[in-house]
């Protein structure tokens, strides 16, 4: 069922601070939209609202851009695994450091499936650690530039 405007809304604060640049209702139809994020409205960072803003992050959870910072452009990927094996995280991986394919339960950062690079596990990539680490070893090292860094960090 699609997500309504109202039920969000009841999730906010309801000041009309204005503070995300709208009001709550606004807000909430940004949300809806995936035009802005629950860290966007300030009174949601407040310990008074703890619970409010991990329901909303449950709503909208982030997307790996939003994690990681990194956006792949599937077409222009050629599968060739550079960024596999330069990035260390993935290299943490014995086979990875090895120069093989990764295995089955291994939780990998980037992986090639069906000819094409995928972010399975944004999470771990540096750029999402907390505090994050600046890395940009997968961006550097695409022959066709189908890796973007779209975020600082
Ligand atoms: S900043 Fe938060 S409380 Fe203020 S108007 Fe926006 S959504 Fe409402
Ligand atoms: S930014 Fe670094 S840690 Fe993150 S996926 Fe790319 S190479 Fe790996
Ligand atoms: S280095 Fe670039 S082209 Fe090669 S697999 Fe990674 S994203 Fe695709």
């Amino acid at each position: 069922m699609p997500l309504s405007v109202l039920d969000v809304y009841k999730l906010l604060p309801k000041t009309n601070c204005k503070k995300c640049g709208t009001v709550c209702m606004g807000f909430a139809a940004k949300l809806v939209a995936r035009e802005a994020s629950p860290e966007d409205c300030p009174l949601l960072l407040e310990p008074e609202f703890k619970e409010n803003l991990e329901a909303l992050r449950r709503l909208f959870p982030k997307t790996e851009k939003e994690i990681t910072g990194l956006l792949i452009d599937e077409e222009r990927c050629i599968g060739c695994g550079n960024c596999v094996v330069v990035c260390e995280e993935n290299r943490l991986n014995d086979e990875i450091a090895h120069g093989k394919g990764s295995r089955m339960n291994d939780e990998v950062v980037l992986l090639i499936v069906d000819g094409k690079v995928k972010l399975p596990n944004p999470k771990k990539c540096k750029r999402a650690f907390e505090p994050p680490e600046f890395c940009r070893a997968c961006v550097d090292h695409c022959p066709t530039d189908a890796i973007e860094l779209v975020s600082p960090s």
